[in-house]
């Protein structure tokens, strides 16, 4: 299996190759060269089995010779070890043909977990064999950062340095990141936004130099890895509900577009999905772009979803990539016009992108009214996130097909909006009730490339 990349410039890689760079030398993002099928038979066949080896069979076609069997089914049941569910994405029904998939139970309590735990367990492989090491480098609106923190904190051959928007992440998400003590894992608050904490990121990756000295690689949401991860969870609810022979919907809260392109592909593998229904918060730039008005930059407004709270939306490249027909080069133009401000789509590819995509927005009052209401009438506290979805779920649901509302984060990750809106305090899992009691540590450091730079270079261990 090769993987190309979205702006068609980059050498083609291996699947270890990709993982380990994240970023194209282009500015693309990579993805596989083909999209590799799964029958009817063998998505039949899923029906009962363990979510580990439902991973292992949709994820195997992807990872070429980079890992024998043995060897990737051991990686899988470390990285899935540490969830607190027995099944890991549990299903539970919202309302009659609504269900909610919870991905919150894994170490940090949101669905980052999925991909993060995996991939800390293939870079510790990969790296142990190659006799390496790499600085990763991330930036966060919250979730990704915690989980990067808690799947890498204490492997020996991975520094970590995390980028958040300082003041702009929930206590619970900050106290993830600054409380492990470990010394190869580094939060730093930023000043500025999550947008400016990705640019700093990309800057990172495109300044070669500083790439090559610290052996810089990327885990952020671009890195196809984690996409990868996530196209299993679409699989194992989709078949527990029926497919392959029902046709199920999924209501995905959407940021960077990275959880929601992994439907795509899951789609795309064979898998019977009706509809891909994109929720945002306010900050609707996709929902926008999903209803023809093109994809131009907005100011980012804080809410109380703040996980999703994006205006670039960095894996919507891949999705782009495929409505264009994988041209490359209209691809790279169209991010080169994003760098003033946007770019419409083409009729072609909007057609394309409807095909699959449905969206909508929700304003914080929608969200808060969400909650509570999910709790009266569904019995379930839900995060502010998987109310933006719910919210969306309900408007868009064709009733006679399933929809899987896909439930982001655990309600105690955002303890203030969920507690506003309910008038319930949701209660943290007792592997963690002591956060708030834990030590801190932490780098405020400027929005400036040279300071973050040399702060990374002072702090790697060499
Ligand atoms: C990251 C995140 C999202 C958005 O996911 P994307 O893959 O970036 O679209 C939604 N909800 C929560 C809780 C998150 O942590």
């Amino acid at each position: 299996m090769k993987y190309i990349s979205t702006r068609g410039q980059a050498p083609e890689l291996t699947f270890e190759e990709a993982m380990l760079t994240g970023l194209a030398r282009d500015g693309g993002l990579y993805v596989p060269a083909e999209i590799p099928v799964m029958s009817a038979d063998d998505i039949a066949a899923l029906g009962g089995l363990s979510y580990e080896e439902t991973a292992f069979r949709v994820m195997r076609p992807y990872i070429g010779d980079t890992f024998a069997d043995d060897e990737f089914r051991e990686i899988i049941a470390r990285a899935y070890d540490g969830f607190d569910h027995a099944a890991r994405a549990p299903l539970v029904q919202l309302a009659p043909n609504h269900f909610l998939l919870e991905l919150f139970h894994g170490p940090t309590l949101a669905f980052k977990d999925f991909a993060m735990q995996l991939i800390g367990q293939l870079f510790e492989a990969a790296l142990k064999r190659r006799g390496d090491r790499v600085t990763i480098v991330g930036a966060t609106s919250g979730d990704t950062g915690s989980a990067a923190i808690d799947a890498f904190r204490g492997l020996e051959a991975v520094d970590v340095f995390i980028l958040y928007p300082h003041g702009r992440v929930s206590e619970v998400q900050r106290r993830q990141m600054t409380t492990p003590q470990d010394s190869n894992v580094h939060a730093l608050a930023m000043d500025g936004d999550f947008d400016d904490c990705q640019a700093r990121v990309k800057d990172m990756f495109n300044d070669f130099e500083f790439r090559d000295g610290v052996k810089l690689a990327g885990v952020n949401s671009i890195n196809w890895a984690r996409v990868l991860a996530q196209v299993v969870y679409y699989f194992s609810s989709a078949v527990s509900l029926g497919a392959p022979y029902r046709k199920i919907s999924f209501t995905v809260p959407t940021g960077n577009f990275g959880d929601v392109f992994a439907g795509y592909i899951a789609k795309q593998m064979g898998l019977p999905i009706d509809r891909l229904v994109v929720a945002t918060n306010q900050n609707d730039i996709l929902h926008r772009c999903l209803n023809g008005e093109g994809y131009f930059k907005g100011q980012t407004i804080p809410s109380i979803s703040p996980s999703m709270d994006i205006q670039v939306s960095s894996n919507f490249e891949r999705a782009l990539f495929y409505a264009y027909d994988r041209d490359g080069a209209a691809v790279s133009q169209l991010m080169d016009e994003l760098k003033s401000g946007g770019f419409n789509v083409s009729q072609g590819a909007m057609q394309a992108l409807r095909e699959t995509f449905d969206s909508g927005c929700t304003s914080e009052a929608e969200t808060l009214a969400t909650i509570r209401t999910t709790l009266a009438t569904g019995a379930e506290l839900i995060c502010p996130h998987t109310a933006v979805g719910v919210h969306i779920a309900e408007q868009a649901r064709d009733a006679s097909v399933p929809m899987v509302t896909l439930a982001t984060a655990h309600p105690a990750k955002f303890p203030a909006a969920v507690e506003e809106a309910s008038g319930v305090h949701p209660p943290l899992p007792p592997r963690m009730s002591d956060l708030y009691e834990r030590s801190e540590r932490v780098t405020r450091i400027a929005n400036d490339l040279a300071v973050i730079e040399d702060h990374i270079k002072g702090h790697i261990a060499t």
